[in-house]
């Protein structure tokens, strides 16, 4: 994935979809099974109780306001990190927080907002904000915690992924901050920057937003990854099945694991996080830890099926 982007390309993908998620999402999440109400927003206080009894996994969808291409709206990192959370937990529990506008890095083109800079590993504003979720949800009751983001600089991956892997300690329950695309690596989407991959993702989830037509001839203004005309629903719908599917399994199964259980996670996660902080040499730092990505390929499955120790051997590799 890294060598298909720039540094620049890859930090700039943040992108949200609440304004379009919640009109667009309600009609189309009818289509998809479970019609049930998970949008934490819109339930009322005895439905949060009961969802919550039923299983206690809280799901944040993050992404951002950024140029995703002249076909692709600019919402797209949340609310197709929305839609994927909606879909998870209306098949395995749990609900939905609104997704959050606003994270590290950006593309250096118009109607992008960045609120962090793009190699801020650190973070001003995302990070101690991710906090505070974590551990209001928390203190409001939940036993596990998923933190998807649909945006994924290289260091919007990290802190997303240190921040869960620190409160996953401090809160003593499991949190998990990943990128979407690492759920779906085995279907050879490796992430990227509204490309073959977000693009067939909204291709499915948002038809209504995606513009082919408008593409003309490349190279394409903001655009990193696979040529976005190879983009289709079938894909989009294949990598939907994939990422649902692992995310559906780990909210049933979050809040049952035991310390031991725990700690394994944790451990896990946080060799990958010490990779990726640690790996920084050559041109593009930040983004070292990503070049050997394919030894990742099964992180999805791993983490589904409980296989930590997998998950750590992989790392060793990267
Ligand atoms: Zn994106």
């Amino acid at each position: 994935m890294t060598r298909r982007f720039g540094r620049r390309q890859l930090l700039g993908a943040a992108a949200t979809g609440a304004l379009l998620g919640s009109q667009s999402g309600t009609a189309r999440d009818a289509e998809v099974g479970s019609r049930r109400e998970v949008r934490l927003e819109f339930l009322r206080p005895r439905e949060i109780e009961e969802a919550r009894a039923a299983c206690s996994t809280v799901f944040q969808p993050l992404g951002t306001v950024e140029w995703h291409g002249v076909h692709n709206v600019v919402g797209v990192d949340a609310v197709k990190a929305h839609a994927l959370c909606v879909r998870a937990a209306q098949r395995g529990g749990g609900v939905v927080s609104p997704p959050l506008y606003g994270g590290v890095g950006g593309m250096n083109e118009p109607h992008t907002f960045i609120m962090d800079p793009e190699d801020d590993v650190f973070s001003r504003l995302l990070r101690p904000w991710l906090e505070q979720l974590c551990r209001e949800m928390a203190r409001d009751g939940f036993k596990a915690i998923i933190i998807l983001t649909g945006h994924y600089g290289a260091a919007q991956q990290i802190v997303v992924r240190e921040a869960a892997v620190r409160m996953s300690r401090a809160l003593a329950i499991p949190v998990l901050g990943t990128p979407e695309y690492w759920l779906a690596l085995d279907e050879g989407y490796t992430g990227d920057h509204a490309a073959w991959g977000e693009t067939s993702l909204m291709m499915h989830l948002f038809p209504e937003t995606v513009d082919l037509t408008r593409l003309g001839d490349p190279p394409y203004k903001g655009v990193a990854g696979r040529d976005p005309k190879e983009s289709s629903a079938l894909d989009g719908r294949r990598l939907t099945d994939t990422i649902v599917s692992r995310l559906a399994a780990l909210a049933q199964k979050m809040p049952t694991w035991d310390y031991e259980t725990l700690d394994r996670f944790v451990e896990a996660e946080a060799s990958l996080v010490a990779k990726q902080l640690a790996a920084p040499r050559g041109k593009n730092p930040v983004w070292a830890a990503w070049r050997n990505l394919n030894v990742m390929r099964d992180y999805g499955r791993w983490l589904a099926d409980g296989e930590f120790d997998a998950i750590k051997a992989a790392v060793a590799r990267l």
